[in-house]
């Protein structure tokens, strides 16, 4: 099989510097080790209406980097409007987020098609693709569009919500239709996958019987394939970095005094304002554990031309100011607040210093920090994660200290047990988690994955000649649950 990976942003793989996020940090690994193609945007744009889209290629590991400058007339309405403005508010379940206008779907869709077209250099007699992300939900709709047969599989890093969020983004139901044209699309939680299949049946009036989705395209396979991380790796990065400048000077500045840490993009899924919130109380009902314990978060700028990013970066920074205004000493500030990202060989050094992880956000698809920090702890004395139980990666580390990011007094009261924990419950609840970080490696995510499109792809040739007449397949309506046929 001669894969191509699509997805809007890519990574060179330098580890000095910060992944634009999980997406990344999790297909590096395996487009390094599995001689893949991974397309993705530049970050540049140009004018769309060239015949033959620029691309930059270079060598990673085994693999392939292909990087595209996007239509410039597009780009905004694509990336800053529509992807983010009208699908991850609503895949996070902030529907009163939505903001796009018509033009932005337009361009939405004009972005899947011009990466359609730029796809086809990349196709060999054997190719699969498989597409990444919210980015590209119409992809495989319009790689179909130009003849492509090939299996085509698409991989959803967010969560997916219930039918009345998705119902709140506009062309909801012609860009789920589109979907279907996709072999098998992935989700990271049983709760996402069972989302979408409802939203099939009950909205689209599709047939749906063991996570097959019959539609005018053919059979949609629909599963659940947790993503993970190299935890190996992970732990060999944070072992390396104890020595690295920053982690030293860390160390050196906290004077035995404890530590947790959050990592995150600054996006209003994560949970900051809560999380801050929480620290604040847990220092005004704890009196004792100022001096004690500070907080490093790390909140690395995100999206900052989108409204509801500045406005958020703006209510976090006076928070963390008020916090420290509040419990600050002349020595001694509660919260060190960083605006910037660090690459991960730093990253894991500043995990393992840390005693507790914080990662507490709203909803999450999975949240690789929680389970980057998890892998970093040092095996004879590992910190405690505590971790929001709308994660993703709650379902699978399930002997956190599992926390709900909306009751502030909840998280305060965890957070102070955490910080107290003895060493054997400690060991314990770590051990749990690494078992199941090494069960459940990104390498084996990718085997999954792509073992399950090559299933997909025997199904579908066996089913050649049904396929061919759509009209066969019994539809339900959606009004009524009367099959009805097309
Ligand atoms: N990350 C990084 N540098 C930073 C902050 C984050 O390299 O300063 C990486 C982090 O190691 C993780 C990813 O970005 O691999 C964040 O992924 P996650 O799933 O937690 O969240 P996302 O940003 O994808 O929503």
């Amino acid at each position: 099989m001669n894969l191509v990976v699509v997805s809007n942003r890519v990574s060179r793989g330098k580890p000095n510097e910060p992944m634009t996020g999980g997406l990344a940090a999790a297909l590096l690994p395996i487009v390094e080790k599995s001689g893949a193609i991974w397309v993705g945007s530049s970050g540049r744009v140009r004018d769309g209406n060239q015949k033959e889209p620029f691309a930059e290629i270079e060598a990673l590991g085994a693999g392939a980097l292909a990087m595209l400058d996007l239509p410039a007339a597009h780009y905004g309405g694509y990336y800053e409007g529509f992807a983010n403005s009208a699908l991850w508010p609503a895949l996070h379940s902030r529907a009163d987020l939505i903001r796009a206008s018509h033009e932005d779907y337009l361009s939405y869709r004009e972005v899947n098609a011009f990466m359609a077209r730029a796809l086809l250099r990349f196709r060999k007699s054997d190719s699969a693709f498989w597409i990444q992300d919210y980015h590209f939900l119409a992809l495989g709709a319009e790689l179909r569009d130009l003849g492509v047969t090939e299996p085509i599989g698409f991989f959803l890093h967010t969560p997916w919500p219930a039918r009345s969020v998705i119902g709140g983004v506009p062309h909801h139901r012609e860009l789920i239709e589109a979907m279907l044209a996709y072999d098998l699309i992935g989700f990271q939680t049983e709760e996402d996958c069972e989302n979408f299949l409802s939203y099939a049946q009950a909205d689209l009036g599709l047939a749906v019987h063991d996570g097959v989705i019959l539609s005018r395209h053919g059979r949609t396979r629909a599963a659940v394939f947790p993503i993970g991380i190299d935890p190996q790796q992970f732990a060999q990065l944070a072992t390396k970095a104890s020595t690295h400048p920053d982690v030293s000077r860390l160390r050196r500045s906290l004077n035995g005094e404890k530590l947790a840490i959050g990592v995150d993009r600054l996006d209003y899924s994560k949970g900051l304002i809560n999380r801050i919130k929480a620290f604040d109380r847990m220092w005004t009902l704890h009196p004792s554990l100022a001096r004690t314990v500070s907080l490093l978060q790390i909140a690395t700028p995100s999206r900052g031309a989108i409204e509801a990013y500045g406005n958020l970066q703006s209510d976090v920074a006076k928070l963390v100011s008020d916090v420290n205004g509040v419990h600050g000493e002349v020595d001694w500030t509660p919260i060190r607040y960083l605006n910037k990202g660090y690459g991960q060989a730093v990253l894991a050094g500043l995990y393992r210093t840390a005693q507790v992880g914080v990662v507490t956000p709203l909803q999450d698809g999975m949240n690789l920090v929680a389970k980057e920090y998890v892998a970093a702890q040092n095996p004879v004395d590992p910190g405690v994660l505590v971790l929001s139980k709308f994660a993703g990666a709650a379902n699978e580390l399930d002997t956190a200290l599992l926390v709900n990011p909306h009751d502030i007094d909840g998280m305060a009261r965890i957070i102070a047990m955490a910080l107290s924990m003895p060493l054997t419950e400690r060991r314990m609840r770590w051990e749990a988690m690494m078992a199941k970080l090494r069960g459940h490696t990104i390498q084996q995510w990718f085997a999954d994955f792509t073992d399950a499109l090559r299933e997909c792809q025997l199904d579908r040739d066996a089913l050649a000649p049904v396929i061919a007449e759509p009209a066969r397949w019994p539809l339900r309506s959606a009004n009524n649950n009367a099959p009805r046929y097309h």
